[in-house]
């Protein structure tokens, strides 16, 4: 199937209220613009400088979503520009993103990304550390950032009953971080989680956006993951 009926495909099954985040790494140009010109306007990037190039050459009206590890020497690449940040993996991430920000005058829109699967490889925080972050003068220092919710990956497994136990782990950090630190916030909405594998569980968790790559675009075949 083309990119464009893969595309529809999966949006057809998606409920009102879940936004597809279309994850276009490795991939060429010419793939982006196939979904595209199939009206798909929100695309993912895990690597800073490839987001930049792809920024950079493509249409004005595209929404860039960073879901991957960032650098804090790699925020310059897509701050000025990035729609939402994914991947807030840490207390010093989030200062330097906040800094990096206020120098080019924009407020850039971050999730908390959270550990949830059991692979050791996988980064994000715990409820713990997220608590620090939320409760500290430094964090409520930063005017150039605003937290918009939470995100997860699951672990690569086959094993649906341990999925489903992260996505509820996930969709419960949420719900606590809601009432403790952001119950006054309308923005603070958003559970990103929910792959091509698992993509419809993470949906009957909560999920408020997906994240979809190889069952839109088909097999990545670098090793970027
Ligand atoms: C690559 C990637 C995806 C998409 O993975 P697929 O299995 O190809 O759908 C989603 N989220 C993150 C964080 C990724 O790095």
């Amino acid at each position: 199937m083309s990119i464009s009926e893969n595309l529809n495909k999966i949006k057809s099954t998606l409920p009102a209220g879940v936004r597809l985040v279309a994850v276009s790494k490795t991939k060429p140009e010419s793939d982006i613009m196939e979904a595209y010109n199939a009206g798909h306007r929100i695309f993912g990037e895990n690597h800073a400088q490839e987001m930049k190039q792809k920024h950079a050459d493509l249409p004005a009206d595209i929404e860039w979503h960073f879901i991957g590890h960032l650098q804090t020497n790699k925020i310059k690449y897509i701050v000025d520009y990035v729609n939402l940040i994914h991947s807030i993996d840490s207390a010093n991430l989030l200062q330097a993103v906040n800094k990096e920000a206020a120098k080019h005058g924009v407020v850039v829109d971050c999730l908390l990304q959270f550990f949830i699967a059991t692979e050791e490889t996988k980064f994000g925080m715990n409820l713990d550390e997220a608590r620090q972050l939320l409760e500290s003068d430094e964090f409520k220092a930063m005017q150039n950032v605003r937290i918009c919710g939470v995100m997860g990956i699951g672990s690569l497994t086959d094993d649906k009953d341990q999925t489903n136990r992260e996505f509820a782990h996930l969709k419960q950090i949420f719900d606590t971080l809601k009432t403790d630190y952001f119950a006054a916030n309308a923005e603070f909405k958003e559970i990103s989680m929910g792959m091509s594998g698992d993509y419809q569980l993470a949906i009957a968790h909560g999920s408020t956006m997906v994240r979809v790559g190889s069952s839109i675009f088909g097999q990545r075949y670098y090793a970027n993951k």
